[in-house]
């Protein structure tokens, strides 16, 4: 379907506004066009609601939990209704402020209400867990996922990790959960990490039944939603998953604030993830010189130092935008994009795109191919001198799962971004085009 198409469907949403769109860029043929952004997955451009939000707040700008002055009141007051607002796009339970979890139980009686904690990015919320996590937890995790999501884990060394592997279908990654969980030995507590969206081949994954297969066999689940949120609403209490790690950059907010929402026990059990103020509720001398210090049970415990007031206050702005605008109209225009995509490549024999699930699998706007005798670098250097089109190329911080898409043997090399085979060698990398809201 050509793109006008997509513009004049009615059930699909307009674009959003975002920054960047009038950028033109210089070319190597000589003169200049309008920028195309095409790497969302990466860090889409902030919306210009999310811009003007941040902008009017600006000038109130104070410290938050520490001043007694009107503009640290204000501030303070705007930090913690973000974590309300970000706590009702995730359709948490949460009451008060502060994160504070509530007394009765959640839905099903199963769990205790939710916190809502600001962190710097997906990778530092999965990290946070990752420390809070029960002595003695195993972990389960394909070996498809982001590094931030396969890689925290073994850094506690009583933490045991089972490495899963790539599953061909979604109906496989249930099994292959269900059989490796029932097959556990009783170390301790169990834990699964999955993403919602792959930042590589855009697919969907099955979460609700591996949610419903984690706690079937008494572990919890977290879901790293850092290219999931961005493209469909993320409900934890449908979802039925225990936390969600996002970040602020591929929301259409600026960089810097991320999101780990979800059960409050294990992270008030837990030693801060920083020491310091905020963290802490009193710090008294004891008789024998050293310290008492008593934590925080609520989400401060956790964000210890002077928060990212901006970065949270826009995340919340561009949770309200999204909500506001719609997601079904954006998903449908998400989708009309990405058959346009999709059958724009199909007609080029040389394209490959990179598939996990097949032909058949719901997907997002990310997608990655290799194209037969070309390096994906040069490729992707190409698009952007002689075009105007920012892509990535690389392994996009998923080595073992790019490795596998593209059969290379796990040892070859090809880091992110690093040009390796030369033209018509085989491609140890791959090329990634990303979109979303604003495109
Ligand atoms: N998880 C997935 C699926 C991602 O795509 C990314 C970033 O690309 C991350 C986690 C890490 O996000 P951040 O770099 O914001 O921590």
């Amino acid at each position: 379907m050509p793109v006008s198409a997509v513009a004049a469907d009615r059930s699909v949403c307009a674009p959003l506004p975002v920054l960047g769109r009038d950028v033109r860029v210089p070319l190597v043929t000589g003169g200049e066009v309008d920028y195309a952004a095409l790497d969302y997955a990466a860090s889409a451009p902030a919306l210009q609601r999310v811009w003007d939000d941040v902008a009017a707040y600006a000038p109130y700008y104070g410290s938050v939990h520490r001043g007694a002055g009107y503009l640290s009141q204000l501030s303070t007051d705007l930090f913690e209704n973000s974590r309300a607002t970000i706590a009702a796009f995730l359709g948490c339970r949460i009451e008060g402020g502060r994160g504070e979890a509530p007394s009765g139980k959640g839905g099903g009686g199963r769990r205790e209400g939710d916190q809502v904690v600001f962190t710097r990015s997906t990778t530092d919320s999965l990290n946070l867990l990752a420390s809070a996590l029960p002595d003695r937890t195993r972990v389960f995790v394909f070996e498809t996922e982001h590094h931030a999501s396969l890689l925290p884990w073994e850094r506690r060394p009583d933490t045991a990790v089972t490495y899963l592997n790539a599953p061909r279908t979604p109906q496989q990654a249930v099994d292959t959960l269900e059989q490796a969980l029932a097959a556990r030995d009783p170390y301790g507590p169990a834990l699964v990490c999955v993403t919602g969206a792959s930042n590589v081949t855009g697919e969907l994954w099955p979460v609700k039944e591996l949610a419903a297969a984690a706690h079937a066999h008494g572990a919890r689940i977290v879901l790293d939603a850092a290219q999931l949120a961005p493209h469909h609403p993320v409900d934890i209490t449908e979802l039925d998953v225990d936390w969600v790690a996002f970040s602020g950059h591929k929301l259409y907010a600026p960089f810097g604030a991320g999101v780990l929402a979800g059960r409050a026990d294990w992270l008030q059990a837990a030693e801060p993830y920083l020491a310091g103020g905020g963290a802490s509720r009193t710090v008294a001398r004891r008789t024998d010189g050293g310290v008492d210090v008593e934590w925080h049970t609520t989400a401060a415990r956790h964000e210890a130092g002077s928060p990212n007031v901006i970065g949270a206050y826009a995340i919340a702005a561009a949770c309200q935008a999204l909500t506001e605008a719609g997601f079904d109209g954006l998903v449908a225009r998400e989708q009309q994009l990405i058959t346009r995509l999709r059958e724009g490549l199909a007609e080029v024999p040389e394209v490959r795109v990179l598939s996990l699930f097949g032909e058949d699998a719901a997907r997002v706007g990310v997608l990655s191919f290799v194209v037969e005798g070309w390096n994906s670098s040069h490729f992707a250097a190409a698009l952007s001198a002689e075009y105007g089109i920012g892509v990535r190329d690389g392994l996009f911080c998923a080595h073992p799962l790019v490795r596998t898409l593209l059969g290379s043997a796990p040892e070859e090399p090809g880091e992110c971004g690093a040009p390796e085979a030369a033209p018509g060698e085989k491609s140890l990398n791959a090329i990634r085009v990303s979109f979303g809201a604003g495109t």
